[in-house]
């Protein structure tokens, strides 16, 4: 059975919808009508905390502790299929997305995206291309005739890293170890 939580008033945050509505344009959070289609339809909607309808109706209310703790935003597949589906157009998908955007922002990023960026930061690629690793796949890739991955320039990763916001992803990845 879901715990209920009682919130008082003065603990609501509409600030996430303002922002919300500021990209996706002011009235449209405003049109859904709790029908709960995009929730129905949600290809994720086993493994999530929050359905899609609920995250809306969470968002119009105020619960930013809510909607920026719960795993809807992580385990959403991007299929865009709410999107699709919403029969007053709201963008669902699009609307997770900024909430992941502003989740990271926060800081609330679970460790495993946050240390893949450390991964590509140390290594340069997404799966670390070192040790036996790395002598598996440079023997298949000679037996298929192809040349040696070449090695990529971390000066340069890590700029991009740096230059996009990405790199402070990895702060977090490191406070989670401390
Ligand atoms: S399908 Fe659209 S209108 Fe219906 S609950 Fe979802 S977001 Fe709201
Ligand atoms: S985009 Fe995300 S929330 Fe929407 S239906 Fe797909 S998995 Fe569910």
């Amino acid at each position: 059975m879901t715990e209920e939580k009682t919130i008082e008033s003065n603990q609501l945050d509409h600030s996430l919808r303002y922002e919300i509505s500021e990209k996706v344009g002011a009235k449209s959070l405003l049109k859904c009508i709790q029908c709960g289609v995009c929730s129905s339809g949600c290809t994720v909607s086993e493994y999530i905390d929050l359905q899609p309808h609920r995250v809306v109706a969470s968002l119009l209310l105020g619960l930013k502790d809510i909607i920026l703790e719960s795993n809807a935003i992580w385990t959403c597949s991007l299929c865009h299929r709410c999107t699709e589906r919403c029969p007053k157009g709201v963008d669902y998908s699009f609307i997770l997305a900024l909430l992941r955007n502003i989740a990271s922002k926060e800081g609330k990023i679970p460790i495993e995206y946050s240390s893949t960026v450390e991964t590509i930061s140390e290594n340069g690629f997404v799966v670390p291309y070192t040790g036996r690793m790395k002598n598996t796949i440079n023997r298949r890739r000679e037996k298929m005739g192809l040349p040696e991955v070449s090695s990529p320039d971390l000066d340069e990763i890590n700029y991009i890293l740096k230059e996009t916001g990405l790199g402070n992803l990895m702060k977090k990845s490191k406070e989670d170890e401390d």
